[in-house]
């Protein structure tokens, strides 16, 4: 397939040092997916590329693609950088970690679908200042349909009763009810943590509106997503761990 030149939209999310002077970088695109880009004397200083290849560069880049593995940075226009992540650990690592999580859940040029916009507006969100545990967490339950297990969140798996006190059960892979609560494996949620789960797992990430959540509350669901994870993805990703130090455990 001959390279062609596109325009593609999005962020850059990680980079690191390739060869001498050149840059590796990997781009979370509308057009054409996660792509990794090479930038060739990136790591000159006078590259004019120079600014484009910031971690949580914004903007739209000019790529040299034929839509399979390294495509190349040639040009970009109008960025956005976001300085504050530089000296915010907080945000800088829920948004290193967040990204690495889905970079996992995609092949590279694979279709992202509403995920895209899912990753930006959380992104937004978080340099904006809204509370990074609570859109974490968000973004953390609404890939696991991207990585092939959705956990059923909007009904009780055995009979289907939509509303009620809920408890989540990892070997059925949702919420039940409580009218079985005696007879399941169950994580032994506090009836608040369950429905928290359920509304950040099928909140619209544009309707989350101002939500102020007390710390037990936010560990206690905290702590159930990662089992979650373990249970079905398990991916024991560095950024996790650093998250984990920044976050305090
Ligand atoms: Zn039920």
């Amino acid at each position: 397939m001959a390279a062609e030149l596109l325009d593609v939209h999005g962020l850059l999310f990680k980079r690191q040092k390739y060869k001498e002077a050149d840059l590796l970088a990997k781009l979370w695109t509308k057009e054409l997916g996660i792509v990794t880009v090479i930038i060739k004397g990136g790591m000159r200083p006078k590259s004019r590329l120079a600014a484009a290849v910031l971690p949580f560069t914004e903007g739209t880049f000019g790529v040299l693609t034929r839509r399979q593995g390294i495509s190349q940075l040639r040009t970009y226009k109008k960025l956005r950088q976001h300085d504050e992540l530089f000296t915010d650990l907080d945000k800088s690592a829920y948004l290193s970690y967040l990204f690495d999580l889905a970079d996992h859940a995609f092949s590279e040029y694979q279709n992202l679908g509403s995920y895209y916009q899912l990753l930006m507006g959380a992104f937004d969100r978080i340099v904006a200042g809204q509370d990074p545990e609570i859109i974490a967490q968000i973004v953390q339950l609404q890939l696991l349909a991207a990585f092939g297990v959705a956990p059923q969140l909007a009904a009780c798996v055995i009979c289907g009763k939509e509303q009620g006190i809920f408890d989540y059960s990892l070997s059925l892979g949702g919420v039940v009810c409580s009218d079985h609560f005696r007879n399941v494996d169950r994580l032994h949620l506090s009836p608040k943590a369950a429905a928290l789960i359920r509304t950040l797992g099928l909140l619209p990430l544009e309707r989350l509106g101002q939500i102020q959540l007390d710390e037990p509350l936010k560990k206690e669901s905290r702590r159930a997503v990662a089992q979650i994870y373990q249970a079905t993805v398990d991916l024991n990703l560095p950024s996790l761990r650093f998250l984990n130090e920044v976050r305090g455990g």
